[in-house]
């Protein structure tokens, strides 16, 4: 008998035809005799629909009160989910986040986990119950209640695994795994069949959110192997695990994008110690999130910094800027809000040369202007133009023959 978490994202149990679909699933599987979790999130866009609905009321509503709110998303699913176990003559036992024992920081919004109690979940799975967790949220020591940020039931499963020492964590999701691109945005994308927890993370932290990027880095963290499946059928998925040997001869193991991002340049920033620090320092203080940064120094002793984030950050972070930098004379902002990132990653990349070179040539041959560039071991990222972010995915997907098969050079 094994212990397994499954975990169904929002497109699974966004009707009640779908609800019932994860019931029989659940049940199969402990009819072959398991036990089994299910981690479940808010039907599809009940948590959009929620924040929508608080945005109504306040235009600043307080973090505490949004989870609060948002949290019950996901408790309408535990509910519903357990009905429809019991309906099929299975016994569900639906549980919150706090009645799973999972316990965070109190960084509301997007809290992170201190510790699971799992005894209360081992109990019910000893006496028989199917036990359905709500995703997404927790609580404090203090008896708030928290959520994990978006995406977070991925964590809620991963951790749940951890903590249970379950035997196998599924990830249920739309499409039958990881791809090496977005379906959505390139068709002929491939399943990937396996796949490091290092290419992972960097895919779901550059865009690819088919699993949240805070639940791949709690799961490289614990050694928590998943994989990650298709809620509608029964074909294999992706497995995501360790590192070996092979996977170092794949080059680029897939593509990400995202899109909505913003840009910032600032002219002639004078070349000395303390500016970028002062400039940087001003935009944490006032908590935003800032992603690539290049600096460029020009001949007159005068920097340019351009760096990005998301565009809904723009405005705040101009406003934090402008009484920085007026006590720089001479220096010039301008921003643009419509870029995305593109981002080649693959393991594979520490061993071979020319990457860079062979994305940069494909983009430049479909007439694609590149604007910043950022690498790293296993990652390159390039900024383009929002409108034709789709097409470059497709370029350097191709380029890369991904949909064809991996390069092993
Ligand atoms: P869930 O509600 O199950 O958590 P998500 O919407 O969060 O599902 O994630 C699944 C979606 O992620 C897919 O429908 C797909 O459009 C998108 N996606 C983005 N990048 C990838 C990728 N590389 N591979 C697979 N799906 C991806
Ligand atoms: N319901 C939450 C969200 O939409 C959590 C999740 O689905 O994983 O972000
Ligand atoms: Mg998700």
């Amino acid at each position: 008998m094994a212990l397994i978490v499954q975990k169904y994202g929002g497109t699974s149990v966004g009707t009640p035809e779908r609800i019932k679909n994860v019931a029989r699933r659940v049940l199969e599987t402990q009819r072959e005799g398991h036990q089994v979790v299910a981690v479940v999130s808010a039907m599809s866009g009940v948590t959009d629909g929620l924040i929508k609905l608080a945005r109504e009321i306040s235009t600043d509503p307080s973090e505490a009160e949004m989870d609060v709110l948002l949290a019950t998303g996901e408790q309408q699913t535990i509910a519903l989910t357990a009905m429809a176990i019991n309906a099929l003559g299975g016994k569900g036992a639906s549980v919150t986040g706090a009645q799973a024992g999972i316990q965070t920081d109190g960084v509301h919004t997007k809290a992170r986990i201190a510790n699971i109690s799992p005894q209360h979940v081992h109990d019910l799975l000893d006496s028989g119950h199917v036990v359905i967790v709500a995703g997404f949220q927790g609580q404090t020591s203090g008896g708030r209640i928290t959520t994990l940020g978006r995406g977070g039931s991925d964590l809620t499963a991963i951790a749940r695994a951890a903590a249970l020492k379950a035997d196998l964590c599924q990830i249920f999701t739309d499409v039958d795994g990881v791809y090496t691109c977005d379906p959505r945005v390139v068709p002929d994308a491939r399943r990937i069949p396996v796949i490091s927890y290092e290419e992972m993370l960097e895919m779901a932290s550059s865009g690819s959110k088919v699993m949240q990027s805070r639940s791949v880095e709690f799961a490289k963290k614990f050694g928590v192997k998943f994989e990650v499946r298709n809620s509608m059928n029964a074909n294999p998925g992706t497995l995501v695990t360790e590192e070996d040997m092979s996977m170092e001869s794949v080059v680029i193991r897939g593509v990400s994008i995202e899109r909505d991002q913003a840009k910032i340049t600032i002219r002639g920033v004078p070349d000395q110690p303390g500016n970028a620090s002062q400039i940087f320092m001003a935009l944490a203080a006032a908590h935003l999130n800032i992603d690539m940064i290049v600096q460029n120094v020009g001949l007159d002793g005068k920097a340019n910094i351009s760096f990005t984030l998301h565009k809904n950050d723009l405005a705040k972070a101009t406003s934090t800027l402008n009484p920085v930098l007026a006590a720089l004379p001479g220096v010039l902002l301008s921003a643009d809000d419509g870029i995305a990132k593109l981002s080649a990653v693959g393991i594979g990349m520490r061993s071979h040369s020319g990457v860079a070179a062979h994305m940069f040539e494909a983009l430049g041959r479909a007439g694609i202007n590149i604007q910043m560039i950022t690498t790293s071991e296993i990652k390159i990222s390039v900024t383009v133009d929002q409108d034709v972010i789709a097409e470059a995915a497709r370029v350097v997907h191709k380029s890369f023959k991904l949909n064809e098969s991996f390069i092993t050079t």
